[in-house]
């Protein structure tokens, strides 16, 4: 497990015990057999993070249209009107990343689609690919947020991209392979988009590829887990960690782009934009992620339930230059009422490419942490919902599960028996959806 922890219960216990506190690991409630009982609990529907995806500017028009504050509102609006032959727009998808219009190192400017980097290890990728291998399927056994110094925080940056980049014994066959194992994901949703259906409603139909996802990294070494042990320590992808993970990884590439490499540094900062796309899922807001973490997964699995609750129902959200809106989750940015949330998600990941050319063209780097992404980013102390959170900051725990709206907590609860009533309760079976007691 990760070093980061044992600070952790020290600070926690200079304070009253909360249901956090508690031994979990010693729960007189849970099985015996833990681990097994814990995999028959687990949602069944897909994996955590992925669909981050936007239609790609292609014409002159459209370049120009990309670069106002409400492009994928515009975007949006034009391919639901017909054509004059009464056919709709062919609207072409990619990850978020991918629709960005890139400025390169030889004066042109090129759609990131269109243009991948060649990695150190011969990797072949997009920036949107990137955005999508970050963090969920390259990391370490050290998360970016477990230190507090930033010249630390950068160096668990740089073995995580080693892992991606450099490394030559897994890839570059092995980030391929999850890559295409990924785009059964990315055709499933875009031929929901083609019948104008919205994407969340074929994401119980995907294919379990969690399965095919973890044969490809099981067998890495200690320092780089496994798909499925990365996810339980990812705690760099929520809330304040994240923000710290994106400012370790934009900094560094920055420092990059000044130096003279704006390949490497665009290559580098699609790595960080992970951790600022997370910040726009409504369940990476409020799930207090790192506090729910124990060593056999009951705690990891109450913030997995806390995280699809919150993205399903979503959250109502502000951004420091002054915008509102309703955000949900990993599953919905592309579903037409969530067309704001992708529209400041695009916004925040423009900014964040501009101020890495910005960096080249100047040789000069703004301070940590005032990035221009998180102009266009939720203020965590801001969110609200009509759902009270089903964990506090303060350890307790919203007292019955079954009343989504009811504010009411409690520090008498333990995560097995939690994580057993919130499954046995069918309330978190696809798709999520408010409660009797919730006035809406
Ligand atoms: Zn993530």
């Amino acid at each position: 497990m990760s070093t980061g922890i044992q600070e952790l219960t020290v600070e926690t216990l200079s304070h009253e015990l909360t249901g956090w506190d508690y031994d979990h690991d010693n729960d007189p409630n849970a099985p015996p057999n833990i681990e097994a009982e814990l995999e028959k609990l687990q949602p069944d529907h897909g994996h955590n993070d992925y669909s981050q995806l936007v239609a790609i500017p292609i014409s002159e028009e459209e370049i120009e249209a990309a670069s106002k504050i409400d492009y994928v509102k515009w975007k949006q609006e034009r391919a639901e009107k017909p054509h004059k032959d009464g056919s709709f727009e062919y609207a072409e998808h990619s990850y978020l990343g991918d629709s960005l219009t890139l400025a390169w190192d030889d004066g042109q400017s090129y759609v990131a689609k269109n243009k991948p980097f060649k990695l150190q290890n011969g990797l072949e990728v997009t920036y949107g690919q990137i955005n999508g291998l970050a963090g969920d399927f390259y990391g370490t056994v050290n998360p970016i947020s477990d230190v507090k110094d930033l010249h630390e925080q950068q160096q668990r940056f740089l073995r995580a991209w080693y892992w991606l980049a450099q490394d030559t014994t897994r890839n570059p066959a092995e980030a391929q392979k999850i890559i295409n194992t990924l785009s059964t994901e990315v055709e499933m949703v875009q031929a929901a988009l083609d019948k104008h259906q919205d994407p969340s409603t074929v994401y119980p139909k995907i294919p379990d590829v969690n399965v095919q996802l973890q044969l490809y990294t099981i067998a890495r070494p200690a320092e780089c887990p496994s798909y499925l042990e990365l996810a339980k320590i990812n705690w760099d992808h929520f809330g304040a960690d994240a923000r710290t993970a994106y400012n370790a990884c934009h900094s560094y590439a920055l420092q990059v782009a000044a130096d003279g490499d704006l390949q490497l540094a665009y290559a580098m900062n699609a790595f960080g934009d992970h951790f600022l796309q997370d910040s726009f899922a409504a369940g990476h807001m409020r799930t207090p992620r790192r506090k729910l973490h124990g060593s056999v997964g009951a705690a990891d699995l109450c913030a997995k339930f806390m995280h699809d609750e919150d993205n399903a129902i979503g959250l109502s959200v502000k951004s420091p230059i002054g915008r509102s809106w309703h955000t949900y989750g990993d599953k919905r940015l592309l579903d037409k009422e969530d067309i704001s949330n992708k529209n400041e998600a695009w916004n925040a990941v423009r900014a964040s490419a501009d101020e890495i050319y910005s960096a080249w063209t100047t040789k000069k780097v703004p301070a940590c942490p005032n990035y221009a992404a998180w102009e266009y980013a939720p203020i965590l102390t801001e969110v609200s919902s009509i759902v009270a959170p089903l964990f506090r900051p303060d350890g307790q725990r919203r007292k019955d599960i079954k009343k989504r709206c009811q504010a009411k907590y409690t520090n008498n609860y333990w995560y097995w028996s939690t994580a057993a009533e919130i499954k046995l309760s069918g309330l978190w079976d696809y798709p999520i959806k408010p409660t009797s007691d919730c006035k809406i």
